[in-house]
């Protein structure tokens, strides 16, 4: 039995060693490195190009090695009787956590109006609002939403979150599934978590911003497809909506000559919101081969019917 990694950028080295260092005993191979396709019956992958698994007869579980599995979903010859897995690491957690807390300062604190106005030398002192004057609605209250909102409830924020399902979470306010626009109407920052499915393709939109409080600010730290880009734009200029940070995007890297460059109310990064960590992940990934090599159910396991 052997364990394969796909990745799109081929930086097999770090994950191969990492997980012989979580167990030794497991053979791993790559695209490159197989010998015995029959042999292999977990993949572990990073955007994977299409079709990827159909080389694989034996294959019984296809993993994410990130927390995202939109990636998964995109190839459409997909095998439908497989495990999908995915990782969940408090690691990753931890540091989205401190990104999005990072960003709500960032934007009651005005600190991307300064750098601007020191730019031009010009001392403007501006009013600013405290945390707990402020409720940040999150978008997808999961691992990472429940994460997140926790840490902003301890910095001040008044937290409210939007999910499938209603949760029991202490000083969040949770709405369910058919109550998007109640919580959208007190929602002052919107952090959007939720995973990529055709359920929430372009849920970023024109319709959802103008249910949201006037000025409202964005930040959409979970997949591009999730905003329609020329919706944000015009939401900008209409000040709808105040501002946005941006780590992920419809196409990455973010083009050199896109507009959103050159916004100015639009802050930028390059999706390092929470990076996935071989070290740190590994363990996770050989302790679900054992399972499946001992026929034992796998953890941290995805929908196929949910695509989440
Ligand atoms: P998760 O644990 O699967 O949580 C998803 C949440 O979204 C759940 O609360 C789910 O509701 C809710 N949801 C899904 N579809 C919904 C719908 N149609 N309507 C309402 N709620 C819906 O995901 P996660 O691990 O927290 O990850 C969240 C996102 O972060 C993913 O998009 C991932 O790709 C992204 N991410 C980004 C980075 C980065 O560096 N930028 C790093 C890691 C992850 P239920 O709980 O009721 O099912």
């Amino acid at each position: 039995m052997a364990l394969l990694l796909i990745r799109n950028d081929k930086n097999y080295e770090p994950w191969i060693e990492a997980l012989k260092k979580a167990d030794s005993s497991i053979t791993v191979v790559t695209p490159e490195t197989v010998e015995n396709p029959d042999e292999v019956t977990m993949a572990v992958t990073w955007k994977a190009p299409q079709g990827s698994f159909a080389d694989y007869p034996n294959l019984k579980a296809i993993g994410s090695m990130g927390a995202g599995v939109d990636h998964l979903f995109e190839d459409k010859s997909l095998p439908g009787d497989v495990t999908l897995t995915r990782v969940v690491d408090e690691k990753l957690a931890s540091d989205m956590q401190e990104f999005v807390s990072a960003l709500c300062l960032n934007h009651i604190r005005n600190l991307k109006v300064y750098s601007a106005l020191q730019d031009h030398s010009n001392w403007k002192p501006t009013p600013y609002r405290r945390a707990k004057e402020v409720c940040v609605g999150i978008l997808g209250l999961g691992t990472l939403g429940q994460a997140v909102g926790t840490m902003l409830t301890n910095v001040g924020f008044k937290v409210t979150g939007w999910s499938h399902s209603k949760k029991e979470i202490e000083n969040i306010t949770s709405y369910s599934q058919n109550e998007l626009d109640a919580f959208l109407s007190e929602a002052e920052i919107l952090v959007c978590l939720l995973p990529l499915t055709e359920k929430t393709q372009g849920i970023l939109n024109t319709e959802l911003f103008s249910k949201l409080p006037k000025g409202a600010y964005l930040i959409n730290v979970a997949r591009g497809g999730h905003l329609v880009e020329n919706d944000l734009t015009e939401a900008l200029k209409t000040g709808q909506l105040s501002g946005a940070a941006l780590d992920v995007f419809n196409t990455e890297p973010l083009p050199e000559d896109h507009p959103f460059w050159n916004n100015k109310d639009i802050i930028i990064t390059p999706h390092i919101a929470s990076m996935s960590n071989a070290a740190s992940v590994s363990s996770q990934i050989a302790k679900n081969y054992k399972r499946l090599q001992k026929g034992e159910e796998l953890m941290n396991t995805v929908s196929h019917d949910r695509g989440y």
